[in-house]
């Protein structure tokens, strides 16, 4: 029987409430639990796949294909039991779509539709969903309590507390306790504003943990706690921590997992947080240090690429080395040059759509191979990769990806409709391409060339990884850069190129799929370990980096 934990926001967003979310998940599959984790989002998109990085940062991909909040990204790299797919994600507009559904098919009866019972149900059952048989489910409502949007959300989780009983309900809220520096005062005033905002609509929260620069003394927790009518032990201070990966140990300390565990009457052994542990430590004490640049668009909204910062600071963590990234906007470097990477001692581009910038990122990954600098592509990252290939390996003069240049003499990437082919299992996705160029989502089989960097890094020939892309490596044109120098290292079951490699450069690696969202901290990911390290050896050699420019 899965108990479920509801975590809430108040007084102003952007506090971090997924990655608490992730933490408590964290500490209580410490303590030998399975846990589930959902999030509710509370705008109209059905689904985060076609909003702009600008406004909702990452879309993270689930095993299943599913595009998702990028908080998801956060929970499974957190919690090894939490995997994250279509039931672990639920939007506002998601809930209507089915509920409407429902009323056109005639499954109300002629009732009246309404949102409570019926949005309200329609949210419970997705829950219920979303939580299958883990022993704790983790549900966190997006947004700010006081938010129209929420208010359906607010009151499903508010019916399923008296449904379920508070020994298989708790309700924890996030807030901001804000220090005014002019007057060198903590005021609790806001908080205990968004709790009165929660009771008024019935729900009385049993933890509250406060964001605060500073850990927060206790004459304030226990105003909070008189003010609120939470338990003073259960007023947890989540002050600013230097790294993320202290918040489990932190939050271990005051007790949250205890409350939570004696609420739901659950008798658990002590947290182990020693793999925790271990990595706070990993990155306290690194051996070396180095400079990675992720040459792309966004650079000034970091959140668009947050698993590849997170994968990229993994592989850090299990070779010992601090990985300073520099983000820079591809257009800088078709304006100025590539002067800007001279210090690099690594070079990624990240995925990506629009041709914005493009030619400097092909500029770059012809710095990077020629220069011998450890490359890292993803995605476009490995389109632009081929692109460059073709026109400085092959001589394919003014070749390019169809996303960029229609008329291209030398589509080297491109839809699948777009190149002909004669297996059957690919005129099977040319139909899906036509229908709106369907793209190719989650995770596939990829089998690696024996001996290949790829294979070596793995430690096997077949792996599975995530997708999120439309356009393909035109096969048509595979001979023709193999012998140019390029290295098809990575195949799916149908024959799309996944992996490319320069055999003839110390670190040259990209894929068509998106390692980053399988990376965590715990484990690392072995592309983002192999590259780290080869980044390190370069500039550990400190070897002349590149002729003067
Ligand atoms: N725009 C490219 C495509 O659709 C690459 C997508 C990506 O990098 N995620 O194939």
């Amino acid at each position: 029987m899965t108990s479920y934990v509801f975590i809430t926001g108040g007084v102003v967003s952007s506090l971090g409430k997924g990655i608490t979310s992730a933490c408590l998940g964290a500490i209580l599959e410490a303590r030998g639990l399975t846990i589930s984790m959902i999030k509710l989002d509370p705008y109209i998109n059905v689904d985060p796949g076609t909003m702009s990085p600008f406004q909702h940062g990452e879309v993270f991909v689930t095993h299943d294909g599913t595009e998702t909040d990028l908080d998801l990204g956060h929970y499974e790299r957190f919690v090894r039991t939490a995997h994250g797919g279509r039931n672990s994600n639920f939007t506002t507009g998601r809930i209507y779509e089915s509920v409407i559904a429902k009323e056109r098919r005639g499954d109300y009866l002629g009732a009246t539709v309404q949102v409570i019972p019926h949005i309200t149900d329609e949210i419970k059952e997705s829950v219920e969903k979303g939580a299958g048989d883990a022993d704790i489910c983790l549900v966190e409502i997006g947004g700010t309590v006081g938010d129209i949007e929420s208010l359906p959300f607010l009151e499903a989780i508010r019916q399923m507390g008296i449904e379920l009983g508070h020994d298989r309900v708790v309700y924890v809220h996030l807030t901001l306790v804000p220090f005014i520096s002019t007057s060198s005062e903590i005021k609790t005033k806001p908080t205990q504003h968004s709790v009165k905002e929660l009771r008024s609509i019935g729900i009385q929260p049993d933890i509250l943990v406060c964001r605060s620069e500073q850990p927060l003394p206790m004459e304030q927790r226990k105003k909070i706690a008189l003010f609120t009518n939470v338990q003073e032990q259960a007023v947890i201070s989540a002050y600013d921590a230097d790294d993320l990966y202290k918040i489990p140990q932190m939050m271990h300390e005051q007790g949250l997992d205890d409350i939570v565990a004696r609420q739901l009457r659950l008798d658990l052994p002590k947290a182990d947080l020693s793999e925790w542990e271990a990595i706070v430590e990993a990155k306290q004490n690194p051996t070396s240090e180095v400079s990675v640049a992720m040459v792309g668009k966004y650079m000034d909204l970091k959140d668009s690429y947050i698993s590849l910062v997170e994968a990229l600071q993994h592989g850090g963590i299990h070779t010992r080395t601090r990985v300073n990234i520099h983000f820079i906007e591809s257009r800088d470097i078709e304006e100025r040059g590539v002067n800007c990477l001279r210090e690099m001692d690594g070079i990624v581009v990240p995925g990506g759509f629009g041709d914005r910038g493009i030619e400097g990122k092909i500029e770059t990954v012809r710095y990077a191979r020629e220069n011998g600098i450890p490359y890292l592509g993803i995605c476009l990252g490995m389109q632009v990769a081929v692109i460059e290939a073709a026109r400085n390996l092959a001589g394919l003069e003014g070749a390019m990806s169809t996303e960029f240049d229609k008329r291209t003499p030398h589509p080297v990437v491109a839809l699948i409709t777009e190149w002909q082919t004669e297996t059957g299992a690919v005129e099977q996705r040319d139909e899906q391409s036509e229908m709106g160029g369907t793209m190719r989502l989650g995770a596939q089989q990829i089998s690696l060339q024996e001996g290949s960097l790829g294979a070596i890094s793995y430690g096997k020939t077949t792996i599975e990884e995530r997708h999120r892309h439309r356009y393909e490596v035109n096969n048509n044109y595979r001979e023709q850069l193999e012998q140019a120098g390029l290295r098809f290292s990575g195949l799916s079951v149908d024959d799309l190129v996944e992996m490319i490699e320069i055999p003839n450069h110390p670190w040259f690696l990209a894929s068509q799929f998106h390692p980053e969202f399988t990376s965590n901290p715990r484990d690392g990911h072995p592309l983002f370990i192999g590259f780290i390290g080869a980044v390190r050896k370069y500039h550990e050699r400190e070897l002349p980096k590149v002729a003067e420019a």
